[in-house]
């Protein structure tokens, strides 16, 4: 495993020169270099997958934007159609990814990781080592902008605070990349934060990367001094990163946080240069579209209801206008002087996950529960979807859309039990079933809401 590691971590190192080269091109040239390569993924997926043959018949020469949209529901519904690979089905990946070997490749090749997604919808994915090495250098890249120089002559050690469950693609990044030259230490963000601190103390990271919302938590452990670590670099991901929390980041560790922003099906999208004007997408790697609900572009300055990404790397699953739920916005202003010829993000908007409070057994102070604690128990769960709502008199509500043999009964004692070990008296739980996870303006199905921002059921 430790060699498969090494000869992984090379593949990264490599692809990291190339990319740097794309960093100085011109727009023109990013231009012709993104048509070349939609076009060759484009005859990649018509030829081989079935789905795309008929999905994008008689449009062949027609430009990108004028392509259908591929939604997940489509996608998982069509799923053994569009890959392009004979041994890559959906019920074996499944089955994988519930089976105990989960944290391993299937079939000896093939990285699947799932996402809950923020539609609630649950979405499997599934990459080649040469489609890996793409995923793992998009996040390297974002390392690389921020200045981390780790590498076979710098030894960097890393404290990643998110999920362990190997299904996840953060956790399964991690273990990728740990190697001697990055040792990564992982910690589960559902641990008590008293343990985390602990650990962190421990191991004095250089690079510190979190969800915005654990960021939060440990910069004011930093700043009433129980967590005392110096890192050099501090990286946001996965979740909004407010002005609030970059300011006690930045007050905590004197580091001012990188952001990042990916997704299970598009790997890094964007990231903060050493500049801070925004984040820069990567163009080189992926297509963005950021659309209206009708799927029409929208201007600079104004947030999107989606974004549709074209993944230019992407073989064994081809995604081409794939719809995430993301709202995000481009910076009016495009200018940034570190010269690199991919256009700004400014804003993103909507994933919050909402850590919930709970009372604390024996009169203790309330704790906050992570999301990440629910998604343990709720990731097993064979559901279309699913939302767990904290009400105003502190019951939770757990809506589960079109599940398939689910022992209520079982899933209200894990819940319980999981609370009462992050110390917070269990609340009252209800389990219902429902046709759809109720959406926001917005158009999300968040996962975790709280009372204040619950959407009426
Ligand atoms: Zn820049």
């Amino acid at each position: 495993m430790a060699v498969r590691s090494s000869a992984l971590v090379l593949a990264v190192l490599a692809r990291r020169r190339v990319l740097r080269r794309h960093d100085r091109w011109t727009p023109e040239r990013l231009a012709a270099y993104q048509d070349r390569a939609a076009a060759e993924l484009r005859r990649w997926a018509v030829r081989r997958s079935a789905f795309y043959r008929r999905f994008h018949a008689g449009l062949l020469d027609r430009p990108l934007v004028e392509l259908p949209v591929l939604t997940k529901a489509v996608l998982m519904e069509h799923f053994d159609e569009i890959s392009t690979r004979p041994d890559v089905r959906l019920a074996d990946l499944e089955r994988h990814l519930a089976g105990p070997g989960a944290a391993e490749l299937f079939g000896g090749r093939w990285f699947v990781c799932a996402t809950a997604g923020t539609t609630g919808r649950r979405g499997v994915f599934v990459w080649d080592r040469r489609e890996w090495v793409e995923v793992l250098a998009s996040y390297n890249r974002a390392f690389d902008w921020a200045g981390v120089a780790a590498g076979p002559t710098r030894r960097v050690p890393m404290a990643v605070v998110s999920s362990t469950n190997p299904s996840h693609q953060s956790a399964r990044v991690g273990a990728s990349v740990h190697s001697r030259w990055l040792p990564t230490l992982r910690i589960d963000a559902g641990d008590d934060i008293a343990d985390i601190v602990a650990r962190l103390n421990a191991a004095q990271p250089q690079v510190l990367v979190g969800y915005a919302s654990m960021l939060r938590l440990l910069a004011e452990e930093q700043l009433t001094e129980r967590l005392r670590i110096a890192p050099r670099f501090v990286f946001s991901a996965s979740e909004v990163l407010t002005d609030a929390t970059r300011a006690l980041a930045a007050q905590a560790w004197t580091a001012r946080p990188f952001n990042v922003y990916g997704a299970t099906e598009t790997s890094g999208l964007a990231a903060d240069c050493d500049r801070h004007a925004g984040m820069h997408l990567f163009e080189d790697l992926v297509i963005t579209e950021i659309v209206d609900e009708h799927h029409r572009p929208v201007p600079p300055g104004t947030f999107g209801a989606k974004v549709l990404v074209t993944v230019l790397f992407s073989r064994t699953l081809p995604l081409i206008r794939y719809e995430m739920s993301d709202s995000v916005r481009r910076a009016t202003d495009q200018r940034c002087g570190c010269g690199k010829p991919y256009r700004l993000l400014d804003a993103v908007q909507g994933r919050e996950q909402d850590a919930l409070r709970f009372p604390g057994l024996d009169g203790a102070a309330a704790p906050v529960v992570q999301p990440i604690v629910f998604h343990h128990v709720m990731d097993d769960i064979a559901a279309a979807g699913w939302q767990i709502a904290q009400r105003d008199d502190g019951h939770l509500d757990v809506l589960l859309a079109h599940p398939r043999e689910v022992d209520t009964e079982a899933l209200t004692t894990r819940l319980r039990s999981a609370l009462t070990a992050r110390g917070a008296v269990a609340p009252a739980v209800r389990i219902q079933t429902v046709n759809a996870i109720p959406r926001t303006p917005l158009g999300k199905a968040p996962l975790i809401v709280g009372p204040t921002t619950s959407i009426p059921p």
